[in-house]
């Protein structure tokens, strides 16, 4: 065997530095005094008032440790959705969660199955454990159940599929995602991602709890990052068989959820009328930013979840970039998803009243000074 040049320096694991770090969404307009953020999809409601006071009387406490086995938020959990508290584990983020579930499942050479415009946290958590990213087409900006099951191979260990999927906003029916975990091999894990999933109001759409509990290969993921309000926290959890419970307590950090977001989600999840508040204003401006937009010629991808996939034409000399930055001027700060494969849309958070009328009196303004230029 020849010998292999010896490195002078540390280098990371294989696939490591094939990862294309995570990019967030802008938070700012240099030179631009009010700024909207809609580029992350946060609430424009903010968080509970009850979990901003659960948060601040963390102050007082800050030289100890969390609580790691974060029991008090499972049984919270466990209660609101009727699930076994021993059947959760909490994670700094649900992306914390995403990161476990591959470095527990997915070794070298393992592949991992994701949608063409899937989240991108799904690629990076399955380069990260040395296993081979296996990309599904899709069909009209959704899921294609056929196309994941053609992709399945000896080397599948995981399939991540957001539902609603961020940044199109489409989902799959329930049906069809069961159609999904039927078909799959009992060994592979299918990671259903409901970060929008309170959202959601579809009669044929379930979050996957009932197929967690009947199966030992299925897991679900929730966030408190989105109709919750508290990213800034980060908080995340997800409902799993025994075994994967166990394989993730095993892996995760000892104190990965600090207390500050254990009190916050606690409270969060007991406000319900600040939950429904925030259901009826995304049900409302969901709808019209939709027809609003559309009425201005361009077309928007049909959303379940907090914001809109915008489209610009090509064709008629429009693009998603111009509009990016036109929007910017006014200090509207939305989302560029070249880097999910739609270099010619704009993802758009469902904002306040104020941010969602000044986002169509920009698009109108954008597409009437293309249309004169
Ligand atoms: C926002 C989002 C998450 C949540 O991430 P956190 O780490 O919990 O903040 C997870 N999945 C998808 C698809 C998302 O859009």
């Amino acid at each position: 065997m020849p010998d292999l040049p010896v490195p002078d320096r540390p280098v990371p694991r294989p696939g490591i530095l094939e990862i294309d770090p995570y990019v967030p969404g802008k938070s700012g307009v240099s030179g631009v005094a009010k700024v909207y953020k809609l580029s992350s999809n946060e609430t424009p409601l903010g968080a509970s008032p009850q979990a901003v006071q659960a948060f601040a009387s963390l102050a007082g406490k800050l030289e100890l440790y969390p609580d790691g086995s974060v029991s008090r938020l499972r049984t919270a959990i466990a209660n609101r959705f009727g699930l076994d508290a021993d059947r959760i584990v909490c994670g700094n983020g649900s992306d914390d969660l995403l990161h476990l579930l591959a470095g527990a499942y997915v070794g070298p050479g393992d592949e991992g199955i994701f949608t063409t415009h899937g989240f991108l946290v799904y690629k990076i958590a399955i380069l990260a454990a040395g296993g081979v990213p296996v990309v599904a087409p899709e069909k009209d900006l959704t899921a294609d159940v056929d196309a994941i099951l053609a992709l399945v191979t000896e080397r599948t260990r995981i399939v991540f599929l957001a539902n609603p999927n961020n940044p199109t906003g489409t989902y799959l029916p329930f049906d069809e995602i069961k159609r999904l975990h039927a078909s799959l091999p009992k060994r592979v894990v299918l990671v259903l991602d409901a970060a929008y999933a309170e959202y959601v109001r579809r009669n044929d759409y379930a979050e996957g709890i009932e197929l967690v509990a009947t199966n030992e290969n299925v897991v679900m993921t929730r966030t408190f990052s989105k109709i919750f309000g508290l990213a800034n926290l980060r908080l995340g959890w997800c409902y799993a068989p025994a075994g994967i419970c166990d394989a993730l307590n095993r892996i995760r950090g000892p104190f990965n959820v600090n207390g500050a977001a254990l009190e916050a989600g606690i409270a969060a999840l007991a406000d319900h009328a600040h939950l429904q508040k925030a259901v009826d204003h995304n049900e409302t401006w969901l709808t019209w930013l939709t027809e609003e937009i559309g009425r201005i010629g361009l077309s928007v991808t049909p959303s379940v979840a907090n914001f809109v996939l915008v489209h610009f034409p090509q064709a008629a000399g429009m693009s998603a970039a111009d509009a990016e930055m036109f929007l910017a001027r006014r200090g509207l700060v939305v989302r560029a998803v070249t880097a999910y494969g739609l270099p010619h849309a704009l993802r758009i958070t469902v904002g306040s009243e104020e941010a969602n009328h000044l986002v169509v009196a920009a698009l109108r303004d954008f597409t009437q000074a293309v249309h004169h230029a």
